[in-house]
């Protein structure tokens, strides 16, 4: 049986070779859609828990390739991420969207939440703090809010260098999110590192809202703990009338999810959700 072993030896050797050769070909692949600018934000409105009224957008990445049609973040947030590659993706975004924003700029509700959300590769440098405040430069003050939403899926280091980092960010009063909330177990070491603003509750206990179950609770007991730490918070994939009434009696103050609107281009964000433009 050692032929066997020689054999399973070689075959994961080959799988082996055949996965990397595959990571580096989608890593190639990335990089050239990063080049072709193919990368589009796509909007989400954010609205008013209480009214229902308008607040802002998320910015949610899609990759319009010319072959595949329109692939989800989840199919290449990863790699971006574990690459690199998702720093210069974001401020290429940022940069569409500041541009998307100034043309409807009258049509806009005062302030506009924009939120990106942004890796732990942003965070090795204060290139992140310059971004943010060119993105805002050309904006009223007051006009655009910034949100940055932070996930856990890549842990943040605390150095000197990130401390400053959000320092200098929150003092030119950029929000910080923390997302998918309640999911990972870091959460409460970045509420204390980190000055945070706003918790993004995510879909998963939404889902759940009103429900006898565990979920549920956890919902109850962020929306708690927001109050006492007085962040506010940000419902997501709020999908039917009853999460929303449940949500906005826990005093929940913004709100996301289909129940309001999917992400889409710019134009239709505008058309959809945007007081037709004077003139
Ligand atoms: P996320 O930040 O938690 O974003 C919310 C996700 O839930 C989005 O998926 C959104 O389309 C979806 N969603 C919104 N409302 C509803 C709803 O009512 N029901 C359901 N079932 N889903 C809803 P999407 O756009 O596929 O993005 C997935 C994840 O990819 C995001 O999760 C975020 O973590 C990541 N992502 C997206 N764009 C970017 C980006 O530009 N940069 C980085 N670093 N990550 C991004
Ligand atoms: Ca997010
Ligand atoms: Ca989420
Ligand atoms: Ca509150």
């Amino acid at each position: 049986s050692w032929l066997l072993l020689a054999l399973l030896g070689l075959l994961s050797g080959y799988a082996a070779r055949r996965f990397l050769s595959q990571r580096n070909s989608l890593t190639a692949e990335l990089r050239r859609a990063v080049d072709a600018d193919e990368f589009v934000p796509f909007y989400q409105p954010v609205v008013l828990g209480e009214s229902g009224a308008l607040a802002g957008a998320e910015v949610l990445v899609r990759w319009m390739h010319p072959i595949e049609g329109i692939i989800p973040p989840n199919q290449f947030i990863p790699l971006a991420e574990s690459t690199g590659l998702i720093v210069k993706m974001t401020y290429q975004l940022m940069d569409r969207v500041q541009e998307e924003l100034l043309g409807q700029l009258p049509n806009l509700p005062e302030p506009f939440h924009v939120g990106f959300n942004i890796s732990a590769a942003h965070c090795t440098s204060m290139e992140l703090l310059d971004r943010c405040r060119a993105f805002l430069e050309p904006f009223p003050p007051g006009s655009v809010i910034l949100f940055l939403e932070l996930t856990e899926r890549e842990a943040i280091p605390a150095t000197p260098m990130t401390d400053a980092l959000f320092k200098q960010l929150d003092g030119m009063g950029v929000q910080v999110a923390l997302d998918d909330f309640g999911t990972g177990n870091s959460s409460l070491e970045y509420l204390q590192r980190f000055t945070v603003n706003a918790l993004k509750i995510d879909q998963s206990f939404v889902a759940k809202a009103g429900t006898e179950t565990l979920s549920s609770h956890i919902l109850d007991i962020i929306a708690d703990l927001a109050s006492r730490l007085e962040l506010f918070v940000v419902a997501e994939g709020v999908e039917n009338a009853m999460q929303r009434e449940y949500l906005q009696k826990l005093g929940v103050e913004y709100m996301q999810g289909y129940l309001f609107g999917r992400p889409v281009p710019f134009a239709e964000f505008a058309a959809t959700h945007l007081p037709p433009a004077a003139g």
